[in-house]
């Protein structure tokens, strides 16, 4: 049984004054990051313009740093949407400080991750978009473990306490970022849906898009759109009509561990099946974020099995499973990034830039 709520209450009990759900900002990924995709499509089909193909997940520390030393030339391929720990770091301290009258230099932003590689990524020096240190600080599971531990706490009988609003409601997106194929699974919802008009359910069993899932080192799909929507109003000012992605096949695929990104990165510079594809998801380590650095020790294939199959458990049972349905994503668009997702606001706190001398640097 997943302790998340009995962690909140560890976590308060620790000293922390706030408690905050990362899953919120894996929603807010999502709706950024496809939102980046179905631009870079419309820049190629609709306006005849080249467009960096296949786009690459960014939320991987470890990935994002593989990329940038080994394949500098793709680059541009990357998303310029952030990872949900560095949008968060950036919504808390701009959003969240501005709604309850905190000044941002009183904050200290702490990241919990299943990754050690999250320790770099939220010191390099251009995270600081909220005009502060976005993220202050990471710990990694297996760290705040041992901190539970020192301090005594009997973690499994603890009372359950919630996240702090108004980023506590979360969404089965948002749990499966965790797992390889996750990151696109819940990219996958949001777009199709958005863009058919149809609920994604009525394509896809549960919403469960099995085709991205389980452990092969690198997954393919296909997804035909064969029908188009009329434009969410969410969109609108981006796209007067999906007219342009009618009959296009929708290619993907889904790598994990460096081994295999390499595989895949080496098929792309060669120009084959890969390099066809418009979007693909990579994560730094082998099974994602349930096979991380900074997870308990030991992981082995049957425990990162163990772990997906918990993911995927909690993800089947959330109320609302997809990440352009969370509440609290659509009220801070409404509230605070009122371009809707990719618009001027959005794009200088959530987003990256990329140049010549480094992906990150303006
Ligand atoms: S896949 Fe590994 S490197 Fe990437 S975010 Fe997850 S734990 Fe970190």
């Amino acid at each position: 049984m997943p302790l998340t709520f009995e962690l909140n209450t560890a976590l308060r009990m620790c000293g922390f004054d706030r408690v905050f759900d990362t899953n919120f900002t894996a929603d807010l990924t999502i709706l950024e990051e496809g939102t980046e995709l179905l631009l870079r499509l419309k820049k190629a089909l609709l306006d005849g313009q080249p467009a960096a193909f296949p786009q690459f997940t960014s939320c991987s520390p470890g990935w994002v740093k593989y990329l940038e030393h080994f394949y500098p030339e793709y680059i541009p391929n990357l998303s310029t949407a952030k990872s949900p720990q560095q949008m968060f770091g950036a919504v808390i301290k701009t959003y969240y400080a501005e709604k309850h009258g905190i000044n941002p230099a009183d904050i200290v932003t702490v990241a919990l991750m299943p990754c050690s590689a999250k320790k770099f990524e939220c010191n390099r020096p251009e995270m600081d978009d909220s005009g502060f240190k976005d993220v202050d600080y990471g710990l990694t599971t297996r760290e705040l473990a041992k901190m539970i531990s020192e301090t005594g706490l009997d973690l499994p009988h603890l009372p359950k306490s919630d996240f702090d609003a108004p980023f506590g409601t979360a969404t089965g997106s948002g749990v499966i970022f965790g797992a390889t194929g996750g990151v696109m699974e819940a990219a996958l919802r949001t777009v199709i849906e958005l863009v058919v008009g149809v609920k994604v359910e009525d394509l896809f069993e549960h919403a469960d898009i099995k085709p991205v899932r389980g452990f092969e080192g690198v997954k393919y799909a296909e997804i035909p759109v064969t029908q188009v929507g009329p434009v969410p109003a969410i969109l609108a000012p981006l796209f007067p009509s999906w007219d342009f992605l009618k009959g296009a096949t929708l290619k993907v695929a889904v790598a994990h561990g460096t081994a295999n990104a390499k595989k895949v990165m080496e098929d792309i510079k060669a120009g084959g099946p890969f390099s066809k594809c418009h979007f693909i998801e990579f994560m730094g380590c082998p099974g994602g974020c349930i096979g991380g650095g900074g997870q308990p020790i030991p992981t082995s294939p049957e425990i990162r099995k163990a772990r997906a199959k918990a993911i995927y458990d909690e993800d089947a049972a959330y109320a609302v499973r997809k990440s352009h349905e969370n509440p609290d994503v659509l009220r801070i668009y409404s509230e605070f990034l009122t371009e809707g997702p990719c618009g001027h606001p959005s794009h200088k706190l959530l987003h990256t830039h990329y140049t010549e001398r480094g992906r990150y640097i303006e």
